[in-house]
């Protein structure tokens, strides 16, 4: 069976995140009982893509008792409450990369839809009060080698000359860098708005915030399989699980690294990876008034780098690894095309401590009391797509079935728009209407690009 389809894993480690939110009181929400005959729209997926877009529907005037919410964990159980915490727009990075397979019109698309996701995420917290510890700050990118300090400098100038907005970015280089970043090895950075929050109580706000509203959550319910109604003539669909059947107009694939196993058309376009994270005690040099302000992601290389986040609520650090690691063995870098978040490798989280105690010497992790240092380790599963790039609006063919997945280990940057724009689609509205980029658009023709063409990877 191929990767991308399958279920997720009935039995998966618990994240920082988790374990901190132990007591939601819509954790385990209607976990026994069978699910309604019918409902008028049915979002397979409670993570913060599934909450957001049912949170969506209700603002735009659906009746809560007409939304089903289908999770197959506890509420939020996939990716969502597992992440590094990092709500981190890209300035410019992927410009190059995105170019070649997009143009440079739509890569300046997705560039700017990012810095609106930050925009957005900031408006939706204060205007609902959302409890999530979100840190609106900035963000270094530092270039811990020369190539890739080049490479860096190279992307910003592309995505510049091409029209692209890089007045919010500062750069630094040497030891203005080093000091800006408190990283001795710097060789550049660059800084520019960004943020942090706890994903999971994100995620838990949306889905208290519908529920409180009459939506229906049906947790450690997989949706199993989906087949036209046979009963009620067309345009209408029974989404199976094991405790019955909901008939549906509209079914709305919030499901991510998993959306291949209910549309298997998307087998080759998503792939399920394993990524980790883990929390670490601070030792004193990152306490108190030392704490950090900013978030980072430490670069050596485009696909080797390590990211940071300093909790503001209580110190924790939050550190977050690349999908690739020249240094890692090949057993580990290959055990990451899985579907099973588990548990956690040793090999990547001995690398992520070393290389944070190297980058950061002040950490002093020799010196480190009982109860500093490693905190937790887990994993959860990102869903990477064959155009780095995620995959929303309606599946042709498959008439009132659509998707919003495929976030690339970059959702907390991207859903704030796809979410609000598939829920628009699913209410009738045109593409243009919105706002996304064109290339995120579903689509048989970009799926037939896509198999004929051989992407660079931007994550
Ligand atoms: C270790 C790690 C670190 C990350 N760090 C960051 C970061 O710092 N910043 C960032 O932007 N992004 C990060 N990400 C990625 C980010 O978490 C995701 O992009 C985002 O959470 C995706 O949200 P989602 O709602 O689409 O998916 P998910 O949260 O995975 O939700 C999908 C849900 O669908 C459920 N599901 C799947 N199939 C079915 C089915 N058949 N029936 C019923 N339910 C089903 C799953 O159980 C899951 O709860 C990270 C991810 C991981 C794992």
């Amino acid at each position: 069976m191929p990767q991308g389809n399958a279920l997720p894993n009935a039995s998966p480690s618990l994240s920082y995140w988790q374990r901190t939110t132990r007591s939601f009181a819509h954790l385990h929400a209607n976990n026994t009982i069978p699910v309604p005959t019918s409902a008028r729209y049915v979002v397979i997926g409670s993570g913060i893509a599934g909450a957001l877009t049912a949170f969506e529907l209700l603002e735009a005037g659906v009746n809560a008792e007409d939304v089903v919410i289908l999770e197959a964990r506890e509420a939020a159980g996939g990716a969502s409450s597992r992440n590094a915490g990092h709500v981190r727009p890209d300035a410019f990075r992927g410009f190059t990369a995105y170019s070649k397979v997009h143009g440079a019109e739509q890569a300046l698309k997705i560039i700017a839809n990012e810095r609106l996701v930050l925009q957005k995420v900031d408006e939706f917290i204060t205007e609902h009060a959302a409890a999530c510890d979100f840190h609106r700050t900035t963000t270094f990118d530092v270039c811990m080698t020369p190539d890739f300090a080049e490479y860096e400098a190279a992307s910003f100038n592309a995505y510049k000359n091409a029209g692209g907005d890089v007045s919010h970015v500062k750069y630094y280089t040497g030891p203005e860098a080093q000091a800006k970043t408190n990283v001795p090895g710097a060789v550049a950075a660059y800084e520019w708005p960004a943020g942090s929050s706890h994903p999971a109580k994100l995620a838990q706000f949306l889905l208290s915030s519908v529920v409180s509203r009459g939506v229906r959550l049906f947790t450690f319910c997989p949706a199993i399989d989906i087949m036209r109604s046979s009963d009620a003539g067309p345009g209408l669909w029974d989404v199976n699980t094991a405790r019955g059947t909901v008939m549906t107009e509209k079914v709305i694939h919030c499901t991510n690294a998993h959306a291949a196993f209910l549309l298997p058309l998307l087998d080759d376009y998503i792939t399920p990876n394993r990524a980790q994270a883990h929390s670490l005690i601070p030792t004193a040099a990152f306490t108190g008034t030392n704490i950090l302000q900013n978030t980072f992601s430490l670069r050596y290389s485009l696909h080797h780098f390590y990211s940071l986040i300093q909790r503001q609520a209580d110190g924790t650090l939050i550190l977050g690894v690349s999908r690739s690691n020249p240094t890692l063995s090949k057993e580990t870098i290959d055990g990451r095309l899985s579907t099973d978040d588990s548990k956690y490798n040793e090999e990547i989280a001995s690398d992520a401590l070393s290389s944070f105690g190297g980058i950061f010497p002040d950490y002093g992790a020799n010196g480190a009391m009982h109860g500093e240092g490693l905190d937790h380790a887990w994993t959860g599963i990102i869903a990477m797509t064959a155009d780095s790039l995620p995959f929303v609006g309606e599946v042709e063919g498959f008439p009132g079935q659509f998707v919003c997945a495929g976030f690339n280990g970059h959702g907390m940057a991207r859903i704030f728009t796809c979410a609000p724009g598939v829920a628009k689609l699913v209410l009738g509205k045109q593409w243009e209407e919105t706002g996304l980029p064109e290339c995120f658009q579903m689509s048989k023709e970009r799926l037939g690009r896509l198999s004929s063409q051989a992407v660079p990877s931007v994550w």
